[in-house]
This record gives structure tokens, C-alpha cells and sequence, in this order.
């Protein structure tokens, strides 16, 4: 059986007059679950206008309003966080933990945005001249719009919506066509915890729903999340159209291991962070590179934990024990098994080759177990593309400098991690390095909430960082007001002063 999934328009679903209808799939049996209204231009100014409508009452209502709406919405989504979870598996694939993390991932936002008074107190200056003082403060920006990926459907969004709404803006979230469920259920928790209609909107869709957003007068800023060609479109629209806009794109994460490094330590974070989520992560690790002499010692034993890995349904009570789940379409596992064979022919050594798997779930399901590749050059397509599935490459590396290099020729700056030992070399590889998230033994170094997420290069058009204090800043605009009270007693008030006001 399919189910229509509409628009989220002033607290219902709102099903428009949509220009089509995507199909959804279950990754994992390849059925179709369900079909997605693709917006008309009509149907998203409708919804547009709706956050408009709602947006001036919700940015003057009091922070402690405010901020008892978003405790409610944090209370609710730990308690269902399981239901959501279910629902990422079923539309993206990957596995119910790995679905629990992304959730725990954005809560953790949530309750950084349920400190929305502490962050937007602004500073006051007394007496910056005679009888004169300054404040300054935050407002919000009125309507924004967020533009997500496939790969987190609930957390991407929540890296910013929570803060968006707190500084008292209206939201219109446009998520992926692929997995567009877990923003309804969000929308529906919202109205729970109390959220007035209208702040929090759904706009399903493709390029015409983005591009109602990123044209609309009545949108004043955009966060967008995918992939480098669509970011830097979406920056150059939204900008010309005078929005603020902060789009993150693709990368290709590199983790150095140097010969001090514990090498059992290394292996299994590169596991861990080469095919988690199916590698469907923008802070995967899709390359690794071996600093001599440890890498034949360093691939076997990537081998080795490699093999034990189980490619299966992922969702909770199948009775299947997987550690990785399907790829998120047909076409992306095709595109991602081309690659392989891509690697193969450029002279890659292919340890492990996922085109052979047997997976525990549909046979129409789109399987492709864990790839390892040695060998590779900076030349080849498998080194050069951003993959985004299960193929890990490993690169070697003579020195440190020759590693360092490497990272840093990359056109994408997201995120890298190194292993070692040494402190010393821990500490240049921080400086060196010119990517926006460093890990140290960490392979995926994404940054808690209270700090903000973003990548380097290609991997980020615009200045800020999701989340954090440059979410703050972000989602609100500054006023600094200067005022004067005199003080009749001590000299008389008015007086004509042509020049340009002095500070006395
Ligand atoms: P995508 O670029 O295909 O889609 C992202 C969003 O843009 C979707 O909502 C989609 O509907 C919309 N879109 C697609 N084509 C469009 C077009 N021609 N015009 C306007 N809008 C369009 O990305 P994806 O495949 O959904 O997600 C995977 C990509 O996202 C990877 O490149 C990954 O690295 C990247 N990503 C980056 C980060 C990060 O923080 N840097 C995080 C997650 C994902």
C-alpha cells in the first residue's frame, strides 16, 4: 500500500495542486512505500505565505514562551525518537541504531536552542559619551528557508531549524524527494510541543520548490545542505536574490595514519567511518592514507574487520543483525557499482570487492556490501569523486608532507582526522591543514551543537557554519541603538551642533 505524502501548510497537510508526484522507496526491498507531491510554484508561494502570515506574531512573542515550546518539542522527540528512527530506515536504509544516532545528533541541537535566552542577550554600554549609552541587540530574520540532503533526513534539518525558530523565525523546510517522511512527522511533533501554526512549514519538492525559496522576496535567508554543484547554485540564486545563505556541499574525507599510530585503533575507525550509514555520510571516510611504512600491515587488518561485516535490512525487528544497510536508490547503488568497476580498470588493487555480497533483506533491495580498494593515485576517478557509498580507498603516502599535500590539493575541505601518537605532529597537522573539521584519533569529527559545523573549499559557499554560535548569529540580525537622556540639573538640553557628533 502507498501513502500521499502532501505539504505542511499553517499546522495540516496541505496537498496543493502539485506539477507531479515522486515515488519513495524502501531501500531495503525496493518496493515503493509511498509517492511525494513535487510543488507547482503556486503551491509554494501558498505555503511561503503561511510562514509570512506566522512570523511577525511568533518573533514578538516572549523568549520564555519561547523557550517552553522548545523544551516540549526536546521531551517529546526523546520520547518517540524510536518512531523516527523507523522511519529514517524505511525511507534512507541505513541501520535503526545508526538511525538512533542521527536522531540523538540533532536533539542535541534542540537543547542548545532551548538556551535561546542566554544567547541573545545582547551587550549595553553606559556612558559611552555625556548622558549617552548603547545597547545592542538580536531579531529575528522573519521567514528562512531550509534546503536538506537525502543522507540525514532529521538531522540536517534540525542542525538548524531549532535555532531558526528560537530566534523567532518561520520556517519553510524543503527536504529530500527521497525521504521526505521524517519532516512531517517532525512538523506533526512541533504542533504537540505547542508550536503556533504557520512557524514551521513543509514544502515538498524538486527544483521548482527550491527555486520558490531561493526567489521569494518574502524568504530572508537560506541553509542548504547537498551536493557542491547544487551549493554553489543554490549560494550564487539565493545571493543575487539578496538573501544571507550559507550552503554546505560534498567533500572527501581523508584520515592519515602515521606509522607511531595504534594500528587496530586506526582500522577500526576507518571501518567504522568508511561504511557507516553505507558510506552515505558528507563525514565518512573515504580515503585513507597510509604513511610508510605501515600500509601493508594497516590494510590487512582493515581487510580482516572488513569481512566480518554484515549488509542487510536494517530496520529494528527484522531479526537481522546488520551493521550496514542498502544504498538510497536504484540508480545511486548502479552509479556507486560503477565506480568500483571505475577503480578496477584505472589499476587499483581491489581488496574487497562489494559487487559480490550477500545480503540478509529484499532481493530487490539495493545492495552493495563494503569495497576496499589499494593503491590508489590522486589521479583516478575513485580518488577525485565524491562516491558517497561503501568504497573505501586507501592511498600511500611516503611522508608526512607528501599527506598533507594531498589534503590539501583536494578540492573539498569538510572533514580529515589523523592517528598517531605524537602530539607534536597532532599539533601541525591542525595547522596544516586547510579543511573545517579536524579529528584527532577521531575519524568523524563532528562538532557538538554548541559549537558550529562547516567544511572548507568546496565543501562550504557563504561565511557560517551550521549550528552553534554562528547559528545564532545566522538566523538573527543585529540592531545597536544609541540613546541620550540629559540631565536637566546638570547643563540645559538642546543646543544647535552642525559638526559631526563627538564623543565628549
Ligand atoms: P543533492 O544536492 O542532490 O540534493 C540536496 C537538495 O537539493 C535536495 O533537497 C534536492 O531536492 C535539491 N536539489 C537537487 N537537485 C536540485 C537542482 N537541480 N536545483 C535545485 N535543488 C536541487 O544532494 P543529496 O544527494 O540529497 O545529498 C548528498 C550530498 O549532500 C553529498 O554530496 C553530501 O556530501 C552532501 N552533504 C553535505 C553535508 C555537509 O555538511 N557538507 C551534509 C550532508 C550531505
Amino acid at each position: 500500500m502507498t501513502t500521499s505524502i502532501t505539504h505542511w501548510l499553517d499546522g495540516a497537510e496541505f496537498r496543493g495542486d502539485p506539477k507531479g508526484w515522486a515515488d519513495v522507496t524502501n531501500p531495503a526491498t525496493g518496493q515503493v512505500s509511498g509517492r511525494v507531491a513535487l510543488a507547482s510554484e503556486r503551491d509554494a508561494e501558498q505555503v511561503i505565505a503561511a510562514a509570512a502570515k506566522a512570523s511577525a506574531e511568533w518573533g514578538a512573542t516572549s523568549l520564555a514562551k519561547r523557550t517552553q515550546i522548545l523544551f516540549a518539542f526536546r521531551e517529546l522527540l526523546n520520547e518517540r525518537k524510536d518512531e523516527l528512527a523507523r522511519l529514517i530506515t524505511a525511507e534512507h536504509g541505513k541501520v535503526h541504531s545508526d538511525a538512533l544516532g542521527e536522531v540523538a545528533r540533532g536533539q542535541e541541537v534542540v537543547e542548545f536552542a532551548c538556551g535561546i535566552s542566554h544567547l541573545l542577550k545582547g551587550g549595553h554600554s553606559e556612558g559611552v559619551s555625556t548622558g549617552v549609552d548603547v545597547h545592542a541587540k538580536r531579531e529575528p530574520l522573519g521567514v528562512v528557508g531550509i534546503i536538506s540532503p537525502f543522507n540525514f533526513p532529521a538531522m540536517v534539518p534540525m542542525w538548524f531549524f531549532p535555532i531558526a525558530i528560537a530566534a523567532g523565525n518561520a520556517v519553510v523546510l524543503k527536504p529530500s524527494e527521497k525521504d521526505p517522511s521524517a519532516a512531517l512527522w517532525m512538523a506533526r511533533l512541533w504542533q504537540e510541543a505547542g508550536l503556533p501554526d504557520g512557524v514551521f512549514n513543509v514544502l515538498h519538492g524538486d527544483k521548482v520548490a527550491v527555486d520558490a525559496l531561493l526567489h521569494s522576496p518574502e524568504v530572508a535567508a537560506i541553509s542548504f545542505v547537498g551536493s557542491t554543484p547544487i551549493a554553489s547554485y543554490v549560494y550564487a540564486e539565493a545571493s543575487r536574490h539578496g538573501k544571507r545563505v550559507q550552503a554546505l556541499g560534498g567533500a572527501k574525507n581523508h584520515m592519515v595514519v602515521l606509522p607511531d599510530a595504534d594500528l587496530d585503533l586506526a582500522a577500526d575507525a576507518a571501518v567504522s567511518a568508511g561504511y557507516g550509514s553505507a558510506g552515505e555520510r558528507c563525514m565518512a571516510i573515504s580515503v585513507v592514507v597510509a604513511v610508510d611504512p605501515v600500509g601493508d600491515d594497516l590494510v590487512a587488518r582493515i581487510a580482516d574487520r572488513t569481512r566480518t561485516l554484515v549488509t542487510g535490512d536494517g530496520q529494528a525487528g527484522t531479526g537481522v543483525e546488520a551493521d550496514m544497510g542498502p544504498l538510497v536508490t536504484r540508480a545511486h547503488r548502479d552509479r556507486v557499482a560503477g565506480f568500483v568497476a571505475a577503480g578496477e580498470q584505472a589499476g587499483a588493487t581491489l581488496v574487497i570487492d562489494g559487487r559480490v555480497v550477500e545480503p540478509r533483506g529484499g532481493q530487490h533491495g539495493h545492495w552493495l556490501g563494503p569495497t576496499l580498494f589499494d593503491h590508489v593515485t590522486s589521479d583516478m576517478d575513485i580518488y577525485t569523486e565524491e562516491i558517497f557509498g561503501p568504497v573505501l580507498s586507501v592511498v600511500r603516502a611516503s611522508s608526512y608532507a607528501e599527506a598533507v599535500e594531498l589534503i590539501n590539493n583536494n578540492q573539498y575541505g569538510n572533514g580529515t582526522a589523523i592517528f598517531t601518537n605524537d602530539g607534536g605532529a597532532a599539533r601541525r597537522f591542525e595547522a596544516d591543514v586547510q579543511v573545517g573539521m579536524i579529528g584527532i584519533n577521531v575519524p568523524i569529527p563532528v562538532p557538538v551543537a554548541f559549537y558550529s559545523f562547516g567544511g572548507w573549499k568546496q565543501s562550504l559557499f557563504g561565511d557560517t557554519h551550521a549550528h552553534g554560535a554562528e547559528g545564532v548569529h545566522f538566523f538573527t540580525r543585529a540592531k545597536v541603538v544609541t540613546s541620550r537622556w540629559i540631565n536637566p540639573a546638570a547643563r540645559p538640553a538642546g543646543g544647535l551642533e552642525l559638526g559631526f557628533p563627538r564623543n565628549v
